[in-house]
C-alpha cells in the first residue's frame, strides 16, 4: 500500500514510515473527528500521510457500475433487443 503525504505530496511505502498510526504524536490535535486516520508521519515534512487507497476507491465504485452497465447491455444483446 501507498501513504501519501498531505503536505508535501509525497508518496511513501510501508516500509518508509517510521512514525505509524496510532503512535503520531499529538495525534487527536492534528486528526478532525471524523476525518480520514492518517496513516502514519511523513518521513520528509513531518506531516501526516494518508492512505492512498481510499483516493482510489471512488475510481473502483465507478469502474464497478461501469462493468454492471456493460453486462446490462450485452445481455440485451443476447437476447437480441
Ligand atoms: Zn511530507
Amino acid at each position: 500500500m501507498r501513504h501519501e503525504c498531505d503536505n508535501c505530496g509525497e508518496s511513501w511505502r510501508n516500509d518508509d514510515i517510521k512514525v505509524r498510526f496510532p503512535d503520531i504524536p499529538d495525534l487527536t490535535t492534528r486528526v478532525e473527528p471524523g476525518g480520514t486516520v492518517p496513516s502514519g508521519q511523513c518521513p520528509e515534512c513531518g506531516a501526516l500521510v494518508y492512505p492512498v487507497i481510499l483516493a482510489v476507491l471512488p475510481m473502483l465504485e465507478q469502474y464497478a457500475k461501469d462493468l454492471d452497465q456493460f453486462e446490462k447491455q450485452q445481455e440485451l444483446e443476447r437476447r437480441g433487443l
